[in-house]
């Protein structure tokens, strides 16, 4: 792997709070770093939410435990969310502007197609929500790939070819970077494998 950190360029932690394990690529627009999303002072941060919204174990219990009651209060107004898109939400105590809460799809091995398009969608309604709100900095957490079952490796490739994706896309210009937020060595594993070549070459 230290060969493999060569070939990324270190980003600059200063605008973002703790993010000095952190590691770019796509001309430094996506970033991979290892740790708690809910420290990052970030403009968006991506919580793994259930379709209700009113919370649950994972990254989604560590969000609203650190953002304090506020946020379920407002969560409870959303009336839920469909697998595979994205409701947005002040931030209360945390540091990051806003959070983007989507929701994954629970993983089953005889339903890959179904389950590949959600998780896209997940990452698509995001980034789409980001840039609806002119936010230009969004962290995500891996989404699915907890409580949910979702394979790592699939899971980050998914991930990275979407945010690619929209980089390039119309609306790419309008973000400044995307993290991709780690937090056990599996996931970690999955992001270092896939996005030097998936995404550091253009
Ligand atoms: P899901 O139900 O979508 O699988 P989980 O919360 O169980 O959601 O897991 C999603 C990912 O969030 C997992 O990779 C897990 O390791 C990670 N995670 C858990 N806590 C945190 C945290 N505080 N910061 C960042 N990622 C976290």
């Amino acid at each position: 792997t230290l060969s493999l950190l060569y070939k990324l360029n270190k980003i600059d932690p200063s605008p973002l709070g703790p993010l000095n394990n952190a590691t770019a690529a796509h001309n430094g627009q996506i970033g991979i770093i290892r740790g708690d999303i809910t420290t990052l002072a970030v403009d968006a941060i991506v919580n793994a939410a259930n379709k209700s919204l009113l919370g649950g174990g994972g990254v989604d219990g560590a969000i609203h435990r650190a953002a304090g009651p506020g946020l379920v209060a407002e969560c409870r107004t959303l009336d839920g969310c469909d697998t595979g898109s994205s409701k947005i939400t002040n931030a209360y105590k945390l540091p990051a502007k806003k959070v983007i809460h989507t929701v994954g799809p629970i993983y089953n091995s005889l339903y890959q197609q179904r389950c590949e398009a959600a998780l896209r969608g997940c990452y698509q309604s995001a980034l789409q929500l980001a840039v609806q709100n002119e936010l230009k900095t969004i962290a995500f957490s891996a989404i699915s790939t907890g409580i949910y079952g979702y394979p790592s490796p699939a899971a980050a490739r998914i991930a990275c070819s979407t945010a690619k994706d929209f980089l390039n896309g119309e609306d790419g210009d309008k973000l400044d970077r995307i993290i991709f937020v780690t937090f056990e060595e599996k996931d970690v594993n999955a992001y270092n494998r896939i996005l030097p070549s998936d995404t550091s070459s253009e």
